[in-house]
């Protein structure tokens, strides 16, 4: 696996793969790698010649400066991972490499920017669009490679390939699990035991609103009854539990057959905030 650090470098090794007429899968990553993350590359390797993953940590997509602070960085780890899954190469560049001076392009998700995600991290979304379209820009991938974990995330690298005119085919990856059912997360290191032993009643709750569902139980009593599940204990504080249309993320208020809906939950846990969501059939 070649390690790279710059723009330039990174653009002449990939230029000789696309004259040998490789195809460029792209796994834009932030570090601390777990199988989740490891996943996308094997769905990269399994579609395209060559796999480029990057890592950086992204300043303007972090509202919360402790947040990035905190965020954990483990380079030669992270870099020892990708070697034995196969990873071509790694894009490691520093924040200069990826923002030039005075740097300030907005990007707008419209009514994406004000749900969920976006309106509990102002500017978060304009963050992922600033440096997935610089990465998009560098690396010039035919595909990339998105973790269903982040759902909003892939609607808005959609709508960005969409504003962009970009012809990059997104592929959208299922959620890798602990076995206890909590969404592996690099923030999930950053748990106490007990905040992590606490942690395992969000996917648990996700399963229950599926079988509530199932049951037959109104849209807003679901919603109101894991929400009060939560409140039980003052370690959770929730951000939001919400239903939503899962092809335009507009909230439902009641299910109506022929639409997909899926739920979405932010929630801290102690001091970290953790997201998960799950397909309601
Ligand atoms: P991050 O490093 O958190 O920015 O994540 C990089 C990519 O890995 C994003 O596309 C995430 O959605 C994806 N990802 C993170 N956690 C998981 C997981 N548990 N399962 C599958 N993909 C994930």
């Amino acid at each position: 696996m070649k390690i790279v650090k710059t723009k330039r470098e990174l653009v002449g090794i990939l230029a000789d793969f696309r004259r040998a007429g490789k195809s460029i899968g792209f796994v834009p990553t932030m570090g601390a790698l777990h199988p989740g993350h490891l996943s996308l590359i094997s769905y990269s390797k399994a579609a395209a010649d060559v796999t480029v993953c990057s890592i950086f940590v992204n300043p303007t997509q972090f509202n919360n400066k402790t947040d990035l602070e905190k965020y954990p960085r483990m380079p030669g780890k992270d870099a020892a991972m990708l070697e034995t899954a196969g990873c071509d190469v790694l894009f490691m560049p520093p924040t200069e490499e990826v923002y030039p001076e005075g740097y300030n392009a907005t990007f707008h998700f419209g009514y994406l920017e004000t749900i969920l995600e976006g309106a509990h991290r102002p500017g978060h979304f304009n963050g992922v669009g600033q440096v997935v379209s610089i990465l998009f820009e560098i690396v010039r991938p035919d595909k990339a490679f998105f973790g269903l974990k982040d759902y909003q995330q892939v609607m808005v690298i959609r709508d960005l390939i969409r504003q962009l005119r970009l012809n990059i085919e997104i592929v959208a990856c299922p959620i890798l699990r602990e076995p206890d059912g909590l969404a592996m997360s690099s923030r999930n290191m950053l748990l106490s035991p007990d905040e992590r032993a606490a942690a395992a009643l969000i996917p648990k709750l996700m399963e229950e609103a599926v079988q509530l569902k199932k049951e037959g139980l109104p849209l807003k009593d679901i919603e109101l009854k894991i929400a009060a599940e939560l409140g039980k204990n003052p370690i959770y504080r929730l951000d939001y539990f919400s239903i939503c249309n899962a092809d335009t993320l507009e909230p439902a208020e009641t299910f109506v057959p022929d639409i997909r809906y899926i739920a979405l939950i932010a929630c801290f846990v102690g001091k970290i905030r953790l997201i998960d969501n799950i397909m309601l059939f």
